[in-house]
């Protein structure tokens, strides 16, 4: 059965410091944390490439999850490695080392295993890549959303236009945006996106959380104020998770549904940047998440306000 939901990104071990601590080869990429994240709201495939040296541990982590890995292939070389650090500035990593390893002839094939998604996620990854596989589809999903970062941005940004033209959502951090368009104030960052094909942007902005443009609207959902956050690792790829595994259930597209999958996604995050790696997203319960986003609902809901007139 063909999953709901294709995620085609990294599947990477990390190494990530924090001022809270460190990790030494976590179980990462983007579509690792996707995947986990999504799995919570809908069926999940991943589509990416791991080498010789890729724990068992990851894709028994993925099979706990009941997420589809039948489009992971093994490489002969060794596995995608992203080497971080955030210091007390959590909204923002520093790349250390990127050692690209395996994908650099990965070469994905989502509809041999995946004929038919309804929604695909492209990512973080190389843009080349995610044009191949808009290529390579017969027939296009009802959505299609992309991810992305300063490192294609910055080495790799005709693809990256090319392949934006064709996608229907984008995910992207706020700094991202202003290096993408050009443009320092965020809505004119969004509106510029917006005539390079993505008619919905979610904007995110770490602690700050993120906003949400669609056509004739703009939504705001915060970040869950925690008292413990250990590693922002995944946050924005556990966001967009949930923000597409929410729409992916409800197969809706609105207004409405944008703004609960936002909330959804606020929430998948707030469990990710509790912990380090996947700790905080791989075994939830529907209590606890529903517990979060009611949390949500406390934290941004307001009695009406009277602005009627001040009599003098
Ligand atoms: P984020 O959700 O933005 O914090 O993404 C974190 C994940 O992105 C890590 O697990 C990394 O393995 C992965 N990553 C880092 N650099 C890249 C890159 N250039 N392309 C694709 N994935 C990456």
């Amino acid at each position: 059965m063909t999953p709901k939901l294709v995620i085609v990104g990294t599947v990477a071990l990390d190494d990530v410091t924090t001022p809270f601590g460190s990790v030494s080869r976590a179980l990462g990429g983007s579509a690792f944390y996707g995947a986990i994240a999504a799995s919570y709201w809908t069926s999940v495939g991943v589509v990416a490439v791991v080498g010789t040296d890729y724990p068992e541990e990851g894709l028994a982590l993925l099979a706990s999850r009941k997420i589809d890995a039948r489009g992971i292939e093994r490489s002969s070389e060794k596995t995608f490695a992203w080497t971080g650090e955030y210091t007390y500035d959590l909204n923002t990593a520093i790349t250390r080392e990127t050692r690209l390893n395996c994908l650099l002839s990965f070469d994905p094939k989502v509809v041999e295993h995946y004929p038919r998604p309804e929604t695909l996620f492209l990512a973080n990854i190389d843009p080349e890549i995610q044009g191949r596989i808009l290529d390579s589809l017969s027939a296009r999903p009802a959505l299609v959303a992309l991810d992305t970062m300063n490192y294609w941005i910055e080495s790799k940004k005709e693809a990256l236009l090319s392949v934006l033209r064709r996608v229907d959502l984008l995910t992207i951090n706020e700094s991202e945006a202003r290096m993408l368009t050009g443009e320092f104030n965020l809505v004119r960052a969004a509106a510029a996106i917006r005539e390079m094909g993505p008619k919905v942007i979610v904007l995110k902005k770490g602690e700050h959380g993120a906003l949400v443009f669609f056509e004739g609207g703009v939504f705001a959902s915060p970040a869950m104020p925690l008292e413990v956050v250990k590693d922002p690792t995944g946050a924005g790829d556990s966001f967009a998770g949930g923000l597409l595994g929410y729409l992916t259930r409800h197969g809706r597209i609105t207004p409405e549904f944008l703004k609960q999958a936002a909330i959804v996604g606020s929430a998948m995050a707030s469990f990710c940047v509790s912990d380090f790696g996947t700790a905080g997203t791989k075994s939830l319960t529907t209590e606890q998440i529903s517990r979060r986003i009611g949390e949500f609902g406390d934290l941004t809901g307001f009695p009406r306000i009277d602005a009627g007139e001040r009599r003098l």
